[in-house]
């Protein structure tokens, strides 16, 4: 096989184009970061313009590196973070306003005010999501309302939505020249605005959020041809052949195919999918019931998710906010000058708690402070927070599927942490395991992009192409990590209840 997959993975703090054989080896790599903008406390925006341009530019270095053209491209796959909300003028390709990205809780008032007397998991059963600032519908409505002439334009029916793998599709089959308006079941099942067994979108939730059914994307599955990359993308003629979801990426490049099985993914926030098959398990313990993928014209998977706002970013906060050290991995050498967190529990609640919580009152804590802590317990309590965190959704994960997981695969920036890793399987009490090719979000859209076009056959190929690097086995003592764990829940209910 001489051609080649290209995967276009456009995540929270980069874009990054990556180009795969057919063995799924990685043959070159592309990355550029794009600029977080805070314009308020609470508010977190990227710009669409900046974003496109990255990818395009990823595109071009990529294929440079590895001395190819767009002729040796097979087909291309788009992986994306998830909710983040992008409104643009279908006339002028131009976005209304930034993309509000998906940590943004500026919408908790709308929330609010669709949770209405019935509360919020009004939507819960049809969409399976709790109303919270997450998601993206609330985000679109925010737009309509805040931003001059949004509304306006919308009812002329010259503005539409999507999501970031939307926003890509659209511009690299043509944008304002006939560009493709289109998403995949995943990122559509973020919205709150898809029934998840229909896979349609739902008029009256719309409605209720004011948004003309006229922006929205149509909904496709994950691994089909979605159109072809016009002249101004660097790949003219290519098909782009997958598009899913970050998380669902990884759950797929992770070959978690089976019921039962599950990924956890460290980057930005932390991401924990089980799959559930073709069952649409509805959850008790303040997970999200979400589409784990949908190949073509079969049934759709889905999954059940434990989402994490803030784990790697507490890092990045000790980074640029703490001066705390230069460079993320450092947090290692700090952690591991201490043997224990000397008392310091630290909450990340930046964005308020997701799973299983979902209280957008808390906000971020450090806890258990005396003379003794040094910043080396703080480091080391940042990376405990992450671990702590995903113990309590995979609790709650083991409570709604009433098996206990047995293992975890991970993935992710933050599993280079063998400190982290190590107290992750004492935390959970089970095998963490890291394959050889941690670059699973962008090997799955690969995958998906792939099977649709007959490059490869079929998930097979990707369980094939799995293999364990590294297994982190539980070593603590069962009292030392449960005191450890009581310490945390309680440091959590001091968080809540911060914002009025
Ligand atoms: P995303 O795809 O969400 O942008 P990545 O999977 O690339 O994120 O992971 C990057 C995150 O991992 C950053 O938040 C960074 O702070 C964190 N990180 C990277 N390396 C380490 C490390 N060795 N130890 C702890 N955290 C790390």
């Amino acid at each position: 096989m001489t051609q080649y997959i290209l995967s276009i993975d456009q995540g929270t703090t980069s874009s990054r184009s990556i180009i795969f054989d057919h063995d799924a080896r990685i043959i070159s790599n592309g990355q550029l970061e794009h600029e977080q903008i805070f314009p308020r406390a609470g508010w977190v925006e990227h710009d669409p313009m900046e974003i496109w341009n990255n990818v395009r530019e990823t595109v071009g270095l990529s294929l440079a590196r590895a001395n190819l053209t767009y002729q040796d491209i097979a087909a291309v796959g788009i992986t994306n973070q998830r909710e983040t909300t992008v409104v643009w003028n279908k006339l002028t390709g131009k976005p209304v306003t930034n993309a509000i990205v998906w940590q943004d809780t500026r919408t908790q008032h709308i929330v609010n005010e669709l949770a209405g007397a019935e509360g919020l998991e009004k939507y819960k059963a049809i969409t399976g999501l709790p109303l919270a600032p997450y998601f993206a519908g609330p985000k679109v409505t925010w737009i309509l309302r805040y931003i001059d002439g949004a509304q306006e334009a919308a009812d002329r029916g010259e503005l539409l939505f999507g999501t970031i793998d939307t926003w890509l599709l659209w511009n690299l089959t043509g944008g304002i020249d006939g560009g493709i308006h289109a998403t995949d079941v995943t990122n559509a099942s973020r919205t709150m605005l898809m029934d998840l067994d229909t896979l349609q979108w739902r008029e009256d939730i719309a409605a209720d959020m004011g948004i003309p059914i006229s922006m929205l994307p149509e909904i496709r599955s994950s691994s089909e041809i979605f159109g072809h990359c016009r002249d101004h993308g660097s790949l003219p003629g290519v098909p782009i052949a997958g598009i899913l979801g970050d998380q669902q990426a990884a759950t797929f490049g992770q070959a978690c195919f089976n019921e039962g099985m599950a990924k956890n993914t460290y980057g930005t926030g932390n991401f924990l999918l089980l799959n559930t098959g073709s069952k649409r398990v509805h959850s008790n313990n303040g997970l999200i019931t979400t589409v784990c993928y949908k190949i073509g014209d079969a049934a759709p998977i889905y999954a059940l998710e434990g989402s994490i706002a803030v784990t790697g970013s507490l890092v990045q906060w000790l980074r640029d906010n703490l001066g705390m050290f230069a460079d993320a991995p450092d947090i290692e050498r700090l952690a591991l000058e201490v043997e224990d967190n000397g008392g310091a529990y630290f909450v990340p609640a930046f964005s308020g708690l997701f799973a299983p919580y979902w209280r957008p009152d808390a906000r971020g804590a450090l806890l258990g402070l005396t003379r003794y802590v040094t910043k080396n317990h703080i480091a080391r309590a940042a990376l405990e927070a992450t671990a702590y965190q995903t113990r309590e959704v995979m609790d709650a994960m083991n409570a709604d599927a009433g098996v206990d997981l047995a293992e975890l695969r991970v993935d992710g920036g933050m599993v280079a942490n063998e400190l982290l890793m190590q107290f992750q399987a004492d935390q959970l009490g089970v095998d963490v395991i890291r394959p050889r090719i941690t670059e699973t979000t962008a090997l799955g859209a690969a995958f998906a992009a792939g099977i649709a076009i007959g490059y490869w056959e079929s998930e097979h190929d990707v369980i094939a192409t799995w293999n364990e690097d590294k297994r982190w086995t539980p070593q603590m003592a069962r009292l030392e990590r449960d005191q450890l764990y009581r310490n945390w829940k309680k440091a959590v209910t001091k968080t809540m209840g911060w914002v009025d």
